[in-house]
């Protein structure tokens, strides 16, 4: 597989309110999100032109940064519109789109009050591919080395890139044995989620999945528990305790780019890939396509 690298492509990319040529969307070494981790970031998907829940990811930015004590220096409105724009520009219209806030290199030191906030929103393809046959084979995920930490250890709610120091860690060690993913525990030793999606078990026509008191809320987690409360089935927010998952015979895990991705291992315990993750897979995938549909009609 080859692949472009990330700084040398063509096209544009919204930085503090104008768009600047790709290559030339540079930062300082000396940024004090490169240093201290003070950067926040979304992960958005458009499907047939349209962004699925910009706003709930705007907002979900905005609630990061203010946890990580800075504020965006614009509007949500005005960052919906300029993802907007980011795609347009491209001509795309089936796409990842990453919004990134983050202090700049105006000042370094743990302390910044005088930093500047820089926001930069880019776009590249990410086709609306969808192989149910090869996804219903079900992921393989290893057990993550780290835990989610304690909301009083790190603002452990917020999409932020000091958070996934661990879940880089965790990812690649997992994909040098082989498997795809990894999954985390939480700080009390709860199954919480994988490293860039949520997960999902199923018992008995119930569906069960982690509260988000050590995890990301995520957009994808909040739609399908609506789905699945419109499939008429249970669904139960609770704690789960790793040796749980010998009793459960479905899992999937959920995310922007994972959509709703069956999980066939989690270490030691194997799931069998089902007719109820197969419906929710199939809700999601009408949910994103039809609502933008809907909306360019
Ligand atoms: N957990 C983590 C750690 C993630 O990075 C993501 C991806 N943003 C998710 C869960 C899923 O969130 P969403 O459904 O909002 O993409």
């Amino acid at each position: 597989m080859s692949f472009v690298p990330f700084d040398d492509r063509d096209g544009w990319i919204w930085m503090n309110g104008e768009f600047v040529p790709w290559r030339e969307a540079k930062t300082h070494v000396l940024t004090h999100a490169l240093h201290y981790g003070s950067s926040v970031f979304e992960g958005e998907r458009m499907y047939n032109g349209e962004i699925f829940k910009l706003r709930e990811h705007t907002e979900r930015l905005f609630r990061s940064a203010e946890m990580l004590d800075f504020q965006i220096p614009y509007s949500v409105a005005e960052i919906d519109q300029a993802c907007k724009d980011t795609c347009a520009r491209a001509g795309l219209t089936d796409c990842y789109i990453r919004p990134v806030a983050f202090r700049g290199a105006e000042q370094i030191g743990v302390s910044a009050p005088n930093s500047k906030i820089h926001v930069a929103i880019a776009a590249w393809e990410w086709p609306s591919y969808f192989d149910a046959a090869t996804k219903m084979k079900g992921i393989r995920l290893a057990w993550a080395k780290y835990r989610r930490p304690d909301p009083l250890t790190a603002p452990s709610a917020a999409k932020a890139a000091g958070l996934y120091m661990i879940c880089t860690i965790s990812k690649m060690a997992a994909e040098r044995e082989g498997y795809a993913d990894a999954m985390m525990l939480d700080w009390r030793g709860y199954v919480a989620e994988a490293t860039g999606a949520n997960v999902f078990f199923i018992k008995d026509g119930v569906v069960h999945t982690p509260p988000v008191d050590a995890i990301l809320d995520g957009i994808t987690r909040q739609t399908v528990i609506e789905l699945a409360k419109a499939r008429c089935l249970e669904v139960v927010v609770r704690h789960i305790r790793p040796e749980e998952l010998a009793d459960f015979t479905e899992c999937f895990v959920t995310g922007t780019a994972a959509e709703v991705t069956p999980v066939a291992e989690i270490g030691e315990y194997k799931f069998t890939p089902g007719a109820l993750s197969k419906a929710l897979m199939d809700d999601y995938s009408r949910l994103v396509r039809r609502e933008a549909q809907s909306v360019a009609a």
